[in-house]
């Protein structure tokens, strides 16, 4: 059988993204059933200005919480300052994000592509040397709520790029779910081809409602890396209309419907999103 592993951001994405702020007992709480589910791959939190995204503040307490699990956490971090607080919290992998357009990219951490790039690489390379594992997501990948439709041309150049700095992993990201099946099909087919799948895992939104196709059109693409976010909470607060992460319930029920295997208790998993909706009303 096939293993597709499903990376749960809910923990970062999912209330970064919401009006209500969960203390860290709270976001402890939501991480532990997640991973009592089966879950080992979490996005647990970010390095960012607490005045910008005051849901994220006090990761450091909530990593010092989560010190002994065996699962594998990412914390994402927006610059260098970030890099450092993970590094001093022992973080074992940071997320970077880009977006594939100028005018989101602005919206989001208030730099340039270029400038951004010029930084990120520099964190490459820090993390090279202090053995922390790297990963990009490349933010609307597909379409831009300010820019329209965002060239493959361009998503793949950016990819190529951050693959010849050693980044360890690029994750697509369809940020305001716009991105069809044959779109994504096209893409990763031409990404796998040059640099092979095991570099890629894919974050779709339904707010179209197209996210499990796409998640299956990656897979015939040789995809085997998803992200997804317990109950579907959140989606950018900087993206109009981006509402709508896609749920880790029906992607584990679809990928078990499809024979894949994930090593998730989708009984349990009920509750864990029982519980992520109890948290935050
Ligand atoms: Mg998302």
């Amino acid at each position: 059988m096939k293993k597709i592993s499903v990376n749960e951001v809910g923990p970062r994405d999912g209330l970064q993204n919401i009006d209500i702020i969960l203390n860290v007992d709270k976001r402890f709480q939501l991480i532990q059933s997640l991973e009592k589910a089966g879950i080992n791959s979490l996005e647990v939190g970010s390095f960012v200005s607490p005045k910008a995204v005051p849901a994220m503040d006090n990761t450091d307490t909530l990593l010092e919480k989560l010190a002994n699990s065996k699962s594998d956490y990412s914390v994402l971090i927006p610059n260098t300052y970030g890099y450092k607080q993970a590094k001093d919290n022992k973080v074992k992998e940071v997320c970077l994000v880009l977006c594939a357009t100028e005018s989101m990219n602005k919206e989001n951490i208030n730099k340039s592509i270029d400038e951004t790039i010029l930084e990120f690489k520099e964190i490459i390379n820090m993390a090279k040397k202090d053995k922390i594992r790297t990963k990009i997501y490349i933010s609307v990948a597909f379409e831009c709520p300010y820019e329209g439709i965002v060239s493959s041309e361009y998503v793949y150049d950016l990819t190529k790029e951050f693959l010849s700095y050693g980044i360890n992993e690029v994750v697509i990201a369809d940020t305001i779910g716009a991105g069809k099946p044959d779109q994504v099909k096209k893409l990763f087919r031409r990404l796998v081809k040059d640099f092979g799948a095991s570099n890629f895992s894919a974050h779709f939104h339904d707010t179209r409602l197209l996210a499990l196709s796409n998640v299956k059109a990656a897979i015939g693409e040789g995809i085997t890396k998803f992200d997804s976010c317990i109950a579907g909470l959140g989606g950018c607060p900087f993206a109009p209309g981006a509402s709508g992460n896609l749920a880790t319930e029906d992607l584990v029920s679809m990928l078990h419907k499809e024979g894949y295997e994930t090593g998730i208790n989708e009984e349990m998993l009920r509750n864990s999103a029982k519980l992520a909706a109890q948290l935050t009303n």
